[in-house]
C-alpha cells in the first residue's frame, strides 16, 4: 500500500481522484471504482502497490507489439484492478476478481527483469491487469528500469488524465493501447468510459513513444466496415505507421451469448484499415 498521486482531501473525510476520468469522489473507508485505490482516514491510497498477481517472461509479439524488438522477450508483470466494465473482458480474473499476489518492490522487479537479460529479455511490460490505475507502483519501477537501460512497455486501456499520463510518458519506451471501438456510444454503454478520452492518449502517447493499437473485434457491436475505416482514418491521420492489431473475440466473462468473431469479419476488416494504415495484423485466429 502506498500514499496516491492526484488526489485532493475534500469535505467531511471525503477524497477526489484526478488519476483517471471517472475522478471518483470516495468516502472514507470506500474505494473507487477500479477498486485499487482506497480512502483511509482521509487520505487516498493504492491498494496494489508492490502486489504482483503475475509475471511471466513473455515474447513481445504476445503484447502485442510487433514494430519493437520483434523476436525479443519481456518480463511481463500485473497486479489487480481496472476502471473500465468491459462486459467482454478477456482477462477478468486479474482484472475484476480478488486473485493471490505476491509482495515485489519495484526494486525487486527490476532487479529480476535484470537477471532475465541472459535469457533474452529486453525489460519489464506491465500487462495482465490496466497499468494506469497501477499508476505509483508503474511510475516507481519504470524509472528505475530506464536508469538500468531496460526498456517499459505499457499494456493499456488508454483511459487516464492527461497529467499524470504526461508525468509517465518520459520512463515509457512503448505501449500498446486499446482501442475497443470507435463510437462513443459503444465507450458509455459497455466500458462505462469515454473514447475521447483514449483518443487523447494515443494521441499524447505517439509523439512520445512508439505506439501500437489493438481492437477485440465483436460481432454486432463494433464490427462495421464503416466503424473499422473511421478508426483507421484517424489513425493515419496520426501516423500511418501506427501499427494496428485487429484481433478475434471469444465469448468471455458476462458477454457470453455473442458467438465468436467470424474469420472472414477479420480479413474484410484488415484489407479495408490497410488502405490507409502501413501496418495492419489480425490476431486471435485460432
Ligand atoms: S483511478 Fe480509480 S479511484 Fe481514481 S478516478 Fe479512476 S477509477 Fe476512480
Amino acid at each position: 500500500m502506498k500514499l496516491a498521486k492526484y488526489f485532493d482531501k475534500i469535505e467531511e473525510g471525503k477524497v477526489h481522484c484526478h488519476l483517471c476520468p471517472h475522478h471518483c469522489v470516495i468516502k472514507p473507508e470506500g474505494l473507487g471504482a477500479c477498486r485499487a485505490r482506497k480512502n483511509i482516514d482521509g487520505n487516498l491510497f493504492s491498494l496494489n502497490y508492490g502486489k504482483i498477481t503475475s509475471a511471466a517472461l513473455d515474447p513481445i509479439e504476445k503484447k502485442p507489439l510487433f514494430n519493437f524488438y520483434p523476436g525479443s522477450r519481456i518480463l511481463s508483470a500485473g497486479s489487480f484492478g481496472c476502471n473500465l466494465k468491459c462486459s467482454f473482458c478477456q482477462n477478468w480474473k486479474i482484472a475484476h476478481d480478488t486473485p493471490r499476489a505476491q509482495e515485489l518492490s519495484p526494486l525487486e522487479l527490476t532487479e529480476k527483469a535484470t537477471e532475465l537479460i541472459p535469457h533474452g529479455n529486453i525489460g519489464i511490460a506491465y500487462t495482465y491487469n490496466e497499468p494506469s490505475i497501477w499508476y505509483e507502483y508503474v511510475l516507481k519501477a519504470s524509472k528505475l528500469a530506464k536508469d538500468k537501460g531496460l526498456v517499459n512497455v505499457l499494456v493499456t486501456n488508454g483511459f487516464i488524465e492527461r497529467k499524470p499520463l504526461e508525468e509517465l510518458l518520459p520512463s515509457i519506451d512503448a505501449m500498446n493501447i486499446d482501442v475497443k471501438a470507435f463510437t462513443a456510444g459503444f465507450y458509455n454503454d459497455i466500458c462505462k468510459a469515454s473514447l475521447d478520452n483514449v483518443k487523447q492518449t494515443v494521441e499524447l502517447a505517439s509523439r512520445k513513444c512508439h505506439v501500437e493499437v489493438t481492437t477485440l473485434v465483436i460481432p454486432g457491436l463494433n464490427d462495421s466496415m464503416e466503424e473499422i475505416e473511421r478508426l483507421s482514418e484517424w489513425l493515419s491521420s496520426i501516423s500511418r505507421e501506427i501499427p494496428l492489431h485487429l484481433s478475434r473475440y471469444f465469448p468471455n466473462y458476462k458477454m457470453l451469448d455473442v458467438p465468436p468473431t467470424p474469420k472472414e469479419t477479420l480479413y474484410k476488416a484488415k484489407e479495408i484499415a490497410s488502405r490507409h494504415l502501413a501496418y495492419v495484423y489480425a490476431g486471435n485466429l485460432r
